[in-house]
């Protein structure tokens, strides 16, 4: 296995400070874990940025730089401008809306697009000053879309694979987005573009026919004089780690638990970053409009929602955070009584091991957002239900939806429709509920995200470069 160079927006750690001292973790998000293994089996390194480390000393950022080395990540720091203009700005103000569809989010005046074009260049001079030939370079995500293109510049040999984390939309709305072709453009650079599902895959070959007037043949584009390949590979999880837990004494002590205090009620349950493409609101005006149209449910269902804080900086989150409290405390008026409430709304995250809890006591889990470029948490769920039991109500607008058609799936803009999936969930009869638990559970255990990292990893290795093909 050639040299890996792992190039992500973040590190896969968090840098934790004392008083006197400070550590660097590793983190145990999805894709910390399915690129652990190929990092440190190919002695590889990792470039990212370490999060915001302004407030350290200068012995404390020493003592980071050496933890960093020992874990071979390589540290990009970001300014506090870059992390609001960069990171907050174009990425997550215009680049997250733009492919989650939602247009009317993104700022009119398209400010951003010069820090982001600079920082994606600091990241390329990073990648160039560790490269070595036959090195195999691997960007990841939106953060970092002109990378590939900036490094195919300077490193015309070299191994280039970039992978997609969030939906690729259709060629309509990329189409309206001002720094279209640049974007494609950079993604171009790289020799191999993957993306979770076949309809990304079509989207981004849309795109490239619409503003380059590019054609895809089946999974090969021609660019530049180079072969730039394309494909689908859904990302799963680490299910030998969620298996155990699930069958954890303890885990299942707290399952049981939650269940005697819900006696004589069933647990429907969303676990979700609190983000304005999951879903919540009409998620919500399900669970509400099923209380409202058929009583016999009320003060029998307790829907337990879980929303972790996230870019709070970013004023469209702070709105939809107002937007959820109104909701959940309407339906808690409406519904609720002195002793009960049908949503428990909790803003704050949990550990992995709560979450299992969590999973293992629902009867149905609500995965419903409104355009998603995977969702792990679906995957989760199975992953957590080693009893076949519960039932996974998807949206199709997940990228989860293509793989996982055992779920019930849903359209999450229709509030009434999503109403009848959770009634059909709760009324489903057993051996159904176990029947399409197995197909699910079979498919997330077939694809974890070993195999997801493998199957990149393999596929791009196996593409010849213009060296080798002495061009
Ligand atoms: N998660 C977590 N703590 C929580 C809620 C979620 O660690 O309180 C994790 C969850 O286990 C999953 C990830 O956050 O691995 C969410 O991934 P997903 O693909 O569902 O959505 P994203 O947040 O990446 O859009």
């Amino acid at each position: 296995m050639s040299r890996l160079l792992l190039v992500s927006n973040r590190l896969p750690v968090t840098v934790k400070a004392e008083k006197d001292s400070v550590s660097v973790v590793r983190s145990s998000g999805g894709l910390a874990t399915g690129l652990s293994r190929p990092h440190e089996r190919s002695g590889g390194l990792w470039l990212g940025w370490p999060g915001d480390v302004s407030r350290l000393t200068d012995a404390q950022r020493a003592q980071v730089e050496s933890q960093l080395t020992g874990l071979r990540c390589v540290p990009l720091y970001l300014s506090a401008s870059e992390v609001s203009r960069f990171y907050e700005g174009y990425s997550n103000r215009v680049l997250w809306p733009l492919c989650h569809y939602m247009l009317d989010r993104i700022p009119r005046q398209d400010r951003d697009w010069e820090i982001y074009r600079k920082v994606n260049e600091r990241f390329a001079d990073l990648v160039v000053r560790h490269y070595q030939p036959g090195d195999t370079i691997w960007v990841h995500d939106y953060q970092l879309m002109l990378v590939p293109g900036l490094l195919r510049q300077r490193l015309p040999g070299a191994r280039i694979g970039y992978f997609h984390h969030i939906p690729f939309p259709s060629a309509e709305i990329f189409s309206t987005l001002p720094r279209r072709q640049e974007l494609l453009k950079g993604l171009l650079g790289a020799d191999l573009i993957g993306f979770h599902t076949v309809s990304y895959v079509r989207h981004f070959s849309g795109s490239l026919l619409r503003q380059l007037g590019l054609d895809t043949d089946i999974d090969r584009i021609i660019w530049d004089g180079r072969e730039v390949r394309v494909g689908a590979f859904p990302m799963g999880i680490d299910v030998s780690a969620f298996e155990p837990l699930a069958r954890d004494s303890g885990i299942l002590e707290e399952v049981a638990t939650l269940r005697r205090k819900a006696e004589g009620q069933r647990l429907l349950l969303g676990i979700d970053r609190l983000d304005y493409t999951k879903g919540i609101p009409r998620r919500l005006l399900a669970v509400q409009r099923l209380l409202e149209r058929e009583p016999a449910w009320r003060g029998r269902l307790r829907f337990i929602q879980v929303a972790v804080p996230s870019r709070t900086q970013v004023d469209a989150y702070a709105a939809y955070r107002e937007k959820v409290d109104e909701l959940v405390g309407r339906i808690n008026g409406t519904y609720g009584s002195v002793t009960n409430v049908p949503v428990h709304y909790l803003y704050r995250s949990f550990n992995e091991r709560q979450l299992v809890g969590l999973y293992r006591a629902a009867d149905v889990m609500l995965v419903t957002p409104v355009r998603d470029g995977m969702n792990l948490v679906a995957k989760e769920f199975c992953a957590a239900r080693p009893d076949e039991d519960g039932v996974l109500v998807l949206s199709e607008f997940a990228g989860a939806a293509a793989e996982m058609d055992s779920a019930l799936i849903v359209n999450a803009y229709d509030v009434e429709a999503m109403a009848d999936a959770i009634e059909t969930a709760l009324e489903m009869p057993e051996d159904e509920r176990r029947s399409r638990m197995r197909a699910l559970r079979e498919g997330v255990k077939a694809r974890d995200v070993h195999w997801w990292a493998a199957s990149f990893i393999d596929r791009l290795q196996g593409l010849k470069t213009m060296a080798e093909k002495g061009l």
